[in-house]
């Protein structure tokens, strides 16, 4: 999985952090930090959920 974060479309309201701590991550400024950009497929659901949370769509994934 590769991960791609839309930075123009994201809010930073951190749903994505709320489904999967272990790859996103909101920061105090609101910026988001993306902790993996290429998390194991462990994580799939997880971003996968995400994906679904984000009220943006700012985050898409590539497979590879
Ligand atoms: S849920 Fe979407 S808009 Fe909110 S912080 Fe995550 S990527 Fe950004």
């Amino acid at each position: 999985l590769r991960i791609c974060i839309d930075k123009a479309r994201c809010i930073g309201v951190g749903m994505c952090e709320a489904v999967a701590p272990e790859v996103f991550a909101v920061q105090p400024d609101g910026n988001l930090e993306l902790l993996s950009d290429s998390p194991g497929a462990d994580q799939r659901a997880a971003v996968e959920e995400a994906i679904s949370v984000c009220p943006t769509g700012a985050i898409s994934v590539q497979d590879g």
